[in-house]
């Protein structure tokens, strides 16, 4: 994905779900809530509450205290500051100073945690990732670059053939995800006409319905029997505002489906197709249910104490997903804190833009946050659909252009700057944050007049934080707007280091240069923020880390740093995971740095990615191990339940 997100993933999930999304608030919750538990039942998350240290303590009823010394406590309240001592008490932080000091202050009963020379620090918020969507993609067959080895057609074309083979009859519904044409060794997009090879036959009845999504999320790629399920006439493709169900550009079939779609409105035909798919309500909700336990698993293993899901509502509405968040805290006992952004069907505007961005923030729960909408702005740069001011380079434009490119040179346009500003203004009225996707910087142009002609009407809240998310390519004077603006951006900053190289391809070798421009945006004065984009990247904060600070490009075009003057302090990429992180998404006062009165949100780390950096081994930050979790006073994580070093 480009960057990102998810459109499209999302929309097929959504089609699949809609029964659920149908159910009454009743029978929706109760039905939620049996499949969580049944799915936390023996498992490690579920029996967090009896594992934890704290467990006794809290069943006689007073709340545990505990004393943590002996390692490197850094609050990242401030730049280089660490603290020999904390307390917590219950969910929060009490005090932090002098072990003697503490020691005297510490209630009864407070229980010692020797971190034997470790480092402890704010747990890592992820400010924006997707949690139902994913969760529903876990089944779809994986064609993403694996870990090692090359990534070619090939490579999804033998997963593919598995994959058919293994289904029980025509029917059934060939669904893959992150497949990545800008990752292989040569760029193939799979069209109607590859999947007639692959199948052999151009017989639509003989063909398993197949729809893989690109990583970015924001194109996929159907065969003739999913289009004809889609019930898009392939000689004839309606038009779209806001994406497009691609034709050919040139050749004998100019005019006709390649059977590709770009960008959430064309994907959202993909919704009839999959209504027609045979699985059931019970799989999807036992799957669903398992599936999330696995995310929240792998979220604090890797010490993610906060999730911020960027787009609740983009697989089965927000109602449901919210439900469906509930039911799951509730059943694997709070492993996480949450935030929310609410989708928004920016493609409905502009008729009843009031009506769309319905409701009004809620941040009453400080376990789950319901601050923003989101919003998208554009598409994905190496997915050739971020809209850019000039256009993709000509070898990027030969890649893509027969299958679905044509003359959209200088990519898409998801949404037009008329709908954005009655939508900015509208969630100005409502009092929500907005985030909103935006990759070129044609896409973040048109962001920053809407929110010049919003702040003109008067409308604009700066106390909202406004957010640009994946913020890719950003020239000064857009810096020095956003200032203006009160926005800050997001980073996906797998753009430089995973997909950089083939950046470099589609951009050229200046403009690649204004990726992800971390150190230029801190400069200015605004607080900027890393972020997974999961499943687009995975949840692994101390990678991000990592990546901000080396900037080093990976694969075989990888193993250069792009451009060197963006890298970041240690400490600043730290914040960018905690504290900004935090604040961007109206946490700041609960989490996000260790200070007294905060929630007690920590992660233990076996190593201090600081003493790292200061050492020259940025490059190894990335496997520094997570030693234990702690999220609201309580160890949701520890390594040393799973072995005993
Ligand atoms: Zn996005
Ligand atoms: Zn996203």
């Amino acid at each position: 994905m480009g960057p990102s997100c998810f459109h499209h993933r999302a929309t097929e999930i959504r089609s699949r779900f809609a029964p659920i999304a149908a159910l009454p608030p009743d029978i929706l919750n109760e039905s939620v809530q049996e499949a969580m538990s049944a799915a936390s039942a023996g498992s490690v998350i579920g029996q967090m509450i009896e594992r934890a240290a704290d467990g006794v303590a809290r069943l006689l009823g007073f709340d545990p205290a505990y004393l943590f010394h002996g390692g490197t406590i850094r609050t990242l309240a401030d730049f280089g500051q660490t603290k020999d001592a904390m307390l917590v008490k219950g969910q929060q932080i009490v005090a932090l100073g002098r072990l003697a000091d503490l020691r005297r202050a510490a209630p009864h009963g407070t229980v010692e945690i020797d971190l034997q020379g470790r480092t402890l620090l704010p747990g890592f918020v992820d400010p924006h990732m997707h949690i139902v969507a994913s969760a529903g993609e876990m089944g779809f067959i994986d064609l993403s670059p694996p870990a090692s080895g090359i990534y070619s057609i090939d490579y999804v074309e033998n997963l593919l053939r598995a994959a058919i083979a293994k289904a029980p009859d025509k029917k059934t519904f060939i669904l893959g995800a992150g497949i990545d044409p800008s990752q292989m060794v040569e760029w193939v997009n799979p069209t109607i006409d590859w999947f007639d090879r692959l199948f052999g036959n151009e017989d639509a009845s003989q063909q398993n319905p197949v729809s893989l999504t690109a990583g970015s999320g924001h194109i996929s790629f159907l065969n003739r029997t999913a289009m004809a399920m889609a019930e898009i006439d392939l000689a004839n493709p309606p038009p779209l505002a806001g994406g497009k169900v691609a034709t050919y550009f040139d050749g004998p079939n100019k005019g006709t489906a390649s059977g590709v779609l770009v960008e959430m409105p064309a994907q959202k035909l993909m919704g009839k197709a999959l209504k027609k798919s045979p699985r059931t309500l019970v799989w999807e909700f036992a799957t669903l249910a398992g599936n999330l336990k696995k995310l929240f698993e792998t979220a604090v293993a890797n010490g993610n104490t906060m999730l911020n899901d960027a787009a609740t509502g983009i697989a089965v509405g927000v109602t449901a997903e919210r439900a469906i968040l509930n039911a799951a805290m509730q059943a694997f006992g709070h492993p996480v804190r949450l935030g929310s952004a609410s989708f928004i069907d920016e493609w409905g505007f502009p008729d009843s833009a009031d009506l769309l961005i319905s409701g009004s923030p809620d941040v009453s729960d400080p376990m789950f946050l319901k601050q923003a909408i989101k919003l998208f702005a554009d598409g994905s740069n190496q997915g050739v659909t971020g809209l850019l001011r000039e256009p993709y380079t000509a070898w990027g434009q030969d890649r893509v252009r027969q299958q679905y490119l044509g003359t959209n040179i200088n990519g898409n346009m998801d949404i037009n700057p008329q709908t954005l500003t009655q939508a900015l203004a509208a969630a100005q009225r409502r009092g929500w944050q907005v985030m909103i996707h935006a990759n070129g910087d044609g896409a973040i142009d048109n962001v920053l007049a809407s929110f010049m002609e919003v702040d003109q009407q008067g409308l604009l809240n700066r106390n909202l934080r406004h957010r640009i998310e994946h913020c890719s390519i950003l020239h000064d004077q857009q810096i020095s707007d956003m200032v203006g603006l009160g926005l800050s951006p997001s980073f996906l900053i797998e753009h430089v280091v995973k997909w950089g190289p083939v950046l470099k391809k589609l951009l050229g070798d200046d403009r690649v240069q204004m990726l992800d421009r971390c150190k230029s945006v801190h400069d200015a004065g605004m607080p900027f923020s890393l972020h997974s984009d999961y499943t687009v990247g995975p949840l692994t904060p101390l990678k991000r880390v990592q990546d901000a600070v080396t900037r080093m490009t990976e694969g075989p075009d990888g193993g250069w740093v792009l451009n060197p003057a963006e890298c970041v302090p240690i400490e600043l990429a730290l914040m960018a995971q905690t504290r900004f992180a935090a604040w961007q998404c109206h946490a700041d006062t609960y989490v996000g740095t260790l200070e007294a009165g905060k929630m007690a949100d920590l992660v233990i780390l076996d190593d201090d990615p600081v003493r790292y950096a200061n050492e020259g081994r940025a490059g190894d930050i990335a496997g520094i191990k997570v030693h234990s979790t702690w999220v609201n006073g309580r160890e949701v994580y520890s390594r040393e339940w799973f072995c005993a070093d």
